[in-house]
């Protein structure tokens, strides 16, 4: 990497932000493709938000992503803000464009990439979501936007489950949406009988990785797709209860890789070179 007077600054804002695999993933995109740029790690403490977006503005930065916990923060100091991050009240990538700063939310079609790469569809699937946070709120959507015949939320707190649920009833179109408390009777029938589970809880992610998935493999069988938006480890132990369910497994790199590619795509106006991402990724993740 060259940085002379005329690199061009992306980067992450969150809190903290050391930990992030998206500087090693985005460096080696831009050196791939030629760019003068360069992508920097930004620890910004939650009072700083509305200083640190002046800051993109004032020092010039093309872009920046946002993660964990400013994701909804920063909405109310943005020029412009996607239909999609407004309704998800979270945006993960700030474009910069001569003084205007417009939000975007990327895990949404980021996660949809994942899906459709290794030749699955949400299309007319009945689609279980494991969790109601953050991450859960953007698959829900994308599986709305990929038109899933239904979207059933199941949460450990039951009522964070019916509120997304409320949430997304005004745009989900003809896709059925269903919510349940994690420990409801029907909750074992219910996963059963789904073509597609998406577990976006942090149970299973490192350093507790060691522990009971968030549903059992006996609920699991062939034919279905399992997903685990959780990158670290890459083998959680729900993929692992998958596989040996004999189910289709899909692991959270694919996202993260994803996400991070349509930020760059849309900073850059270039196709991103997804197999450099996701290769940086796994070295960072392997490290
Ligand atoms: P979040 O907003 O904090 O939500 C966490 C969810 O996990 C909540 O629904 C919570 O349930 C549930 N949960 C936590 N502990 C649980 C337990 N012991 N048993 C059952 N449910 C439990 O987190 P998030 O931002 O959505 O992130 C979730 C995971 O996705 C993390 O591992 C994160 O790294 C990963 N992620 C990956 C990507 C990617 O690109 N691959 C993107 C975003 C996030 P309650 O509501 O009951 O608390």
């Amino acid at each position: 990497m060259f940085i002379d007077g005329a690199t061009t600054l992306a980067g992450v804002m969150g809190w903290p932000v050391a930990h992030s695999l998206s500087p090693p993933m985005h460096n080696a995109a831009f050196e791939h493709l030629g760019l003068n740029w360069v992508y920097v790690p930004c620890p910004v403490a939650p009072e700083q938000v509305e200083a640190a977006l002046l800051g993109v503005r004032g020092l010039g930065f093309a872009g920046i992503n946002v993660t964990i916990p400013h994701k909804s923060a920063v909405l109310p100091y943005l020029d412009e803000v996607s239909r999609d991050a407004q309704l998800l009240g979270a945006a993960n990538t700030i474009l910069h464009q001569d003084g205007i700063l417009h939000g975007e939310n990327t895990d949404i079609q980021g996660f949809l990439r994942s899906v459709e790469e290794i030749g699955w569809s949400l299309t007319g699937r009945s689609v279980v979501v494991l969790g109601a946070g953050g991450s859960a709120r953007a698959v829900c959507l994308a599986a709305i936007r990929a038109g899933a015949e239904q979207v059933i939320i199941l949460n450990r707190t039951g009522d964070r489950a019916a509120q997304l649920a409320d949430l997304l009833t005004p745009v989900a179109g003809e896709t059925v949406l269903g919510a349940l408390a994690l420990d409801d009777p029907l909750v074992p029938g219910v996963v059963a009988a789904a073509q597609v589970v998406v577990d976006c809880t942090s149970v299973g992610m490192y350093p507790h990785h060691e522990v009971a998935p968030v549903v059992p493999g006996e609920w699991l069988q062939a034919g279905q797709l399992v997903c685990d938006l959780t990158y670290n480890p890459r083998r959680t132990v729900l993929l692992q209860a998958a596989e040996e369910a004999g189910a289709a497994t899909l692991e959270g790199t694919g996202m993260l890789v994803h996400q991070g590619a349509l930020a760059l795509e849309l900073w850059t106006g270039r196709e991103a070179p997804v197999e450099v991402m996701r290769s940086a990724l796994l070295l960072a993740l392997a490290e």
